[in-house]
C-alpha cells in the first residue's frame, strides 16, 4: 500500500555536517550557531532582531512577559487557533477573550473583534476596561493561521486607535507577506515556530522577531533567566563575577545544536515555500475538476500565502448535510478511510473554546464562536511537503474522490 504522510519535513547533508560542527567545537549549548540563524531568519523577514527560543509557544510567552501582558490584564485571541496561542496567555496570568474568525482565511474575524471591544469594554484614562472583572485590555494576539497573512492592517488600526499591544502568532507563517511585507512587521513583535509540522524545522524551536532593539535585549535577558551582566563585571573584565538577576526569567534558550540545523534549514527555506506553492496549485487545480464538496483555501490579492498547512473545507451545501456536526461526523468518517488506505490527513486545528479547559473555565457553548466550530468540525489538512510528487497529489485526490463515493 502506498503511504503519503501528511508532512514530511526536508534535510540534506548539510544539517549533518552543520550538527557536526557544533558537536566538533564542543560548543552545543546556546551560542554562535544560533546567533547566526538569528540574524539569518530577521533579514529573511526584513526585521532588525530575531531571538530564538524552545518553541513558538515559548516564544509567545516570552514575548508576552516583555510587552508587560500579566495577572489583571486581558489578552484577545482567536478561537480558531493551535491551542499554544491561548495557554501562552493563561501562562503570563492574564486572562484570554476569544474572539471569532473567518471560515475563508481562518483568521481574526475583524467585524467580531470591534464588537467585542465595545461591547466587552468600557474606556477610562484611555485604557479599556472589562466591564465585568475589572482586567485591563493589554493587546491582541493575531493569527496567521496555516501561512496565510490575517487583515493585520485592521487589527493594527483597532490597536492603534485603543492604544494597544499587537503580537503577531506567526507559527504557521514564516515567509508570508502583504504586498512584499513579511510578517513580523506588522506587529510590535511576532512570533515564529520550527516545530517539524511547520516550513522549516529545528526538531522544536520558536523566534521573536522585533525591530524595537532595547526590547530585544530585555527578551535576550528575560530569555537566560533574567540575567545582566553587572556594570562591575563589565566595566572591568571580571569574568569571574556571575551576572545580576534583576527579573525572575526562565531558560528559553535554543540549543547550538539546533542552531546548526536553523541555519541548514533557512538556507532551504524558500525553496520549501516555492515547492508548498506548486504544490497548493496543484490541489486547487485537482479539486476544482475532481471534488465539488471541497472549498480550496484561499490567497487574497496582495497575500503571499506559505501554505504551512493545505488545508480545505468540506461543504455542507454539496454533501448535502444540514448541521456542522453531521458535517464533522462525515470529515471524521472521511479522514480514517484515508488513514486505512495509507493517507494521512488532520483536521485543521481546534476550535479553542471546544477544549476541555477553556470550555469548563470560561462555560462557552460551541455556538460562542460558529465559525470556529464549523473549521474545527470541517476542515480538512491535505498532504503536502518537498518530495510529494504531482501523481502523489493526484493519487491523494482520486482516492479521496473514490472514498466520498463510496460512503
Ligand atoms: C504550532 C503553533 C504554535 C506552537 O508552536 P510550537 O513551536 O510547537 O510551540 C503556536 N501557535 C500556532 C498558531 C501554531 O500553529
Amino acid at each position: 500500500m502506498k503511504k503519503i504522510p501528511v508532512t514530511k519535513p526536508y534535510f540534506t547533508e548539510e544539517e549533518i555536517e552543520l550538527i557536526k560542527d557544533s558537536l566538533d567545537s564542543g560548543w552545543v549549548a546556546q551560542g554562535p550557531k544560533v546567533a547566526e540563524f538569528e540574524k539569518m531568519i530577521a533579514a529573511h523577514e526584513g526585521i532588525a532582531q530575531g531571538v530564538a527560543t524552545t518553541s513558538a509557544t515559548t516564544a509567545l510567552h516570552l514575548a508576552m512577559v516583555a510587552h508587560g501582558l500579566t495577572t489583571g490584564m486581558d489578552a484577545i485571541v482567536p478561537a480558531f487557533t493551535f491551542v499554544a496561542t491561548e495557554n501562552a496567555v493563561v501562562t503570563t496570568g492574564a486572562t484570554p477573550i476569544l474572539v471569532d474568525i473567518y471560515q475563508e482565511t481562518f483568521n481574526i474575524n475583524i467585524e467580531d473583534l470591534k464588537n467585542i471591544i465595545a461591547t466587552k469594554y468600557d474606556k477610562k484614562d484611555g485604557k479599556l476596561i472589562n466591564k465585568e472583572t475589572g482586567n485591563v485590555l493589554w493587546g491582541i494576539v493575531p493569527v496567521h493561521e496555516f501561512g496565510l497573512c490575517c487583515d493585520i492592517y485592521a487589527v493594527n488600526a483597532i490597536a492603534k486607535e485603543h492604544n494597544l499591544v499587537v503580537i503577531e502568532d506567526a507559527a504557521c507563517a514564516l515567509g508570508a507577506s502583504i504586498n512584499g511585507v513579511h510578517q513580523g512587521a506588522f506587529g510590535n513583535s511576532s512570533c515564529v515556530s520550527f516545530h517539524p509540522r511547520k516550513s522549516i524545522t529545528t526538531g522544536e524551536g520558536g523566534m521573536i522577531l522585533t525591530d524595537d532593539v532595547a526590547l530585544a535585549k530585555r527578551m535576550r535577558e528575560l530569555r537566560t533567566h533574567g540575567s545582566t551582566v553587572s556594570a562591575d563585571a563589565r566595566d572591568k573584565g571580571k569574568g569571574f563575577l556571575l551576572p545580576e538577576h534583576n527579573e525572575a526569567g526562565f531558560n528559553y534558550r535554543m540549543t547550538d545544536v539546533q542552531g546548526a540545523m536553523g541555519i541548514a534549514q533557512a538556507k532551504k527555506l524558500d525553496l520549501i515555500v516555492k515547492a508548498k506553492r506548486d504544490g497548493a496549485a496543484i490541489y486547487n487545480k485537482l479539486i476544482a475538476e475532481k471534488l465539488p464538496e471541497f472549498i480550496t483555501p484561499v490567497e487574497p490579492e496582495g497575500y503571499f500565502h506559505t501554505y504551512q498547512s493545505y488545508v480545505c473545507m468540506l461543504s455542507l451545501e454539496k454533501l448535502g448535510l444540514d448541521s456542522i456536526k453531521a458535517g464533522g461526523e462525515f470529515r471524521n468518517n472521511l479522514l480514517q478511510k484515508l488513514e486505512d488506505k495509507g493517507i494521512a490527513t488532520r483536521q485543521g486545528t481546534h476550535a479553542v473554546h471546544m477544549l476541555g479547559y477553556y470550555k469548563n473555565r470560561f462555560g462557552f457553548v460551541p455556538e460562542d464562536f460558529v465559525n470556529a466550530y464549523a473549521c474545527d468540525h470541517l476542515s480538512i489538512t491535505l498532504p503536502l511537503y518537498v518530495g510529494l510528487t504531482a501523481e502523489d497529489q493526484e493519487y491523494v485526490i482520486d482516492t479521496i474522490r473514490a472514498t466520498i463515493d463510496e460512503m
